[in-house]
């Protein structure tokens, strides 16, 4: 079996399961908040998780607050950022065409509520133009509320300019918020480093538990509470921590740092599958292919056979991928990330997405073309649109 939906979500890594058979069996279990000596020992376990992740990601462990994920922590910015920035004559947000549905969920859920949404177009390589958002920063001075572009796609892997965005929003005060989810777990990201105001991600997507998630503010006193709660997380993020589960991003974090030398063979071998299978069937299509992508992200189309005839034929050869994002994965049309980069429907319905981790093996990459070929052979003589 190969499963080839690390983009999905990532299986739990190997650190984690050895991590959390041993946490389950030796405890403790407490409410982290309780003032008796088995709270203090959970406690003190989370908030020395919370120090390894802001040590991974280059942030300072004020800045770290535990949640469900990266949907959370984008509802949860938009909300603090839009919830009176209109009575300060900021009306405008801007995003990417190619951004998750959170972010475009949230952003129409804000123009209903007054705002201008404003979307920035990509270019065919897959990367959003910023060209065009340096001439708006200065065309909408003291009008933007929020820009948030993310900082790797999910269905192409491309890595967008988010340093010089950050950059960019930094010199013109508008709050920048990137989505990190497709980014951390796959290649070094440095908060500090990178300028962002606020970044989001999910446990899932790196081998750490589903339901987990980390939101790294630059000025976290900023926020406001989703969850009332009880005041955890200085207030941030209430209700009981599912310290469990923030113990295992730390390990997936940590596992990622030990192990990221790896994807350094893993994009090796990538980029030799993908000229290989581009030998073999010239009409092929690789997305965003001439740009910086993660290193183990393929989205790949043969035009004129439908993605999910292939993904169907390649699961029957047990390898596990799918044809767009897991949101979008049910509407056999051209998804809107690729609609954004101008891709043509008969590209766009062909694609399927192969995304590997740093723990698959190398040789899972041979199999895929092996399986790749025939059914491109097989659906080749009956072409589906
Ligand atoms: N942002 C990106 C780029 C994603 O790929 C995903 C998940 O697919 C999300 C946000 C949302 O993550 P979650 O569903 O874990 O909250």
């Amino acid at each position: 079996m190969i499963y080839a939906d690390y983009n999905g979500s990532a299986p739990i890594c190997e650190d984690v399961k050895e991590y959390f058979i041993n946490r389950l069996q030796e405890g403790p279990f407490a409410n982290p908040n309780a003032i008796h000596r088995l709270g203090t020992k959970v406690l003190t376990a989370m908030e020395n998780s919370r120090a390894m992740c802001a040590k991974v990601l280059g942030a300072k462990y004020t800045q770290v607050i535990f949640n469900s994920g990266a949907s959370e922590g984008i509802t949860q910015v938009f909300h603090s950022v839009l919830e009176s920035a209109l009575d300060d004559g900021k009306n405008i947000i801007i995003t990417s065409g190619i951004e998750h549905s959170a972010i475009i969920n949230c952003s129409r859920y804000y123009e209903n509520k007054g705002y201008t949404y404003k979307v920035l177009p990509t270019l065919s390589n897959g990367v959003v133009d910023i060209k065009t958002l340096i001439d708006w920063t200065s065309e909408f001075r003291g009008r933007i509320a929020l820009i948030s572009v993310m900082a790797a796609n999910n269905e192409t892997g491309v890595v967008q300019p988010y340093k010089e965005i950050a950059n960019l929003c930094h010199e013109s005060a508008i709050p920048y918020l990137c989505d990190t989810t497709q980014l951390i777990g796959k290649e070094e990201f440095n908060f500090k480093d990178s300028n962002i105001d606020y970044a989001v991600t999910s446990g899932h997507k790196f081998g750490a538990l589903t339901g987990t998630g980390i939101l790294i503010a630059k000025h976290p006193a900023k926020l406001s509470a989703l969850v009332i709660g009880g005041g955890q997380e200085k207030g941030i993020r209430g209700g009981t921590q599912n310290y469990l589960g923030y113990e295992t991003l730390a390990v997936a974090l940590n596992s990622f740092q030990k192990n990221s030398h790896k994807y350094k063979d893993l994009k090796a071998k990538k980029l030799e599958f993908e000229s290989k299978i581009k030998e073999r069937f010239p009409q092929v299509v690789i997305l965003g292919e001439e740009s910086h992508r993660v290193p183990s992200t393929t989205y790949i189309a043969f035009p004129g056979i439908h993605g999910q005839a292939v993904q169907i034929e390649l699961e029957s050869s047990d390898i596990f991928v799918t044809t767009s994002s897991a949101c979008s994965d049910n509407e056999p049309v051209t998804s809107k990330v690729l609609k954004a980069m101008g891709v043509t429907d008969e590209v766009g319905r062909g694609v399927v997405r192969i995304s590997l981790g740093h723990c698959s093996p190398l040789e899972s990459y041979d199999e895929i073309l092996e399986a790749l070929t025939k059914a491109y052979e097989k659906l080749g003589k009956i072409k589906s649109y």
